[in-house]
């Protein structure tokens, strides 16, 4: 088999909106595939101004400086050889390509009838780098990680050994919040600890925790599904959620094991019913179906759901 035909055998779950994967055609009457979430409708306001407070967005390349409604939007100006102007907005800001031969006004007056679009996604590209930032975890003792979607606690305890998870249950005394259960994960580190240190150890300690938990659940659609498995691998895409081959060998995402069973058990039961439809065809999803009856739910939140970078 040629690898663009293995290629074709292979199946992917995205983690954010991305384009849907070139690899696999789908079936003449099937839907599109549909491993990206349907896209909401676009309900562009008739100014983006009025939604809009006043902002400046900078590319750090910036070299030309242009007003769009009421912002300031410095970009990167390119000229290639092309035929027509391109916008491209980034995390780091606007970069326009341009031909040589077209002059700063036309480039002016493409940016001017472009500028909804534009500053549309400039906006979603600053939310985003401001989510991204908020969900960093600052590696210390007492940071909170989020673990099956609960929330853990992570000390650093030198008399443990490796990391230790503790569920008890408040016993009074050391509750700060009676009837509130504590999860506290006893790292075996001295406080004097590099927070790369506790990084390496809380994320070796998920990842144990991830390869059972998947195991488990594999296991488990397996049966139910009939299919075999015959490869679970973990993997750090920061894209996918998890992929299935032909061969019966299933990848899934680490760092699903920050959510809640309902979302690791949706991505399990949808790489699985791969190894029965290598589609996203209406057979695929009734299988989806057979075993996750409110697939659904758990697909929203884990679209919701921001994954938090430990790195
Ligand atoms: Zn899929």
């Amino acid at each position: 088999m040629s690898r663009r035909a293995a290629a074709l055998d292979t199946q992917q779950l995205l983690l954010f909106e991305a384009p849907a994967p070139l690899a696999v055609k789908p079936p003449a009457v099937a839907p599109p595939i549909a491993h990206t979430e349907p896209v909401a409708p676009i309900t562009e306001p008739v100014s983006i101004a009025s939604v809009l407070a006043p902002a400046v967005f900078r590319h750090p390349l910036a070299d030309r400086e242009i007003r769009l409604h009421e912002h300031v939007v410095a970009y990167a100006l390119k000229r290639a050889r092309r035929r027509s102007i391109g916008f491209i907005v980034g995390i780091e800001g606007l970069s326009v390509n341009a031909p040589k031969w077209v002059g700063l006004h036309d480039i002016e007056a493409a940016l001017h009838e472009k500028s909804r679009w534009i500053l549309k996604k400039l906006q979603e590209q600053q939310e985003r780098a401001q989510r991204m930032q908020s969900a960093r975890v600052d590696w210390r003792d007492g940071t909170t990680i989020p673990f099956l979607g609960e929330t853990v606690i992570v000390l650093l305890d030198a008399r443990a050994t490796g990391a230790v998870l503790n569920t008890d249950a408040p016993s009074g005394s050391t509750a700060a919040l009676s009837g509130v259960p504590r999860h506290t994960l006893h790292v075996g580190l001295p406080h004097s600890a590099a927070p790369e240190q506790i990084r390496d150890a809380v994320q070796s300690w998920l990842q144990r925790q991830a390869r059972r938990v998947f195991e488990e659940r594999c296991a488990h659609f397996a049966q139910q599904l009939k299919v075999r498995v015959t490869k679970l691998s973990l993997s750090s895409a920061q894209t996918r959620w998890g992929s299935a081959s032909a061969d019966g060998s299933i990848r899934l995402n680490w760092r699903l094991i920050h959510f809640a069973m309902p979302s690791i058990d949706y991505v399990v039961a949808h790489e699985l019913a791969h190894l029965r439809h290598m589609d996203h065809s209406p057979r695929f999803w009734d299988v989806v179906r057979s075993v996750l009856p409110d697939y659904e739910q758990a697909r929203g939140s884990l679209k919701d759901g921001l994954v938090p970078l430990l790195d």
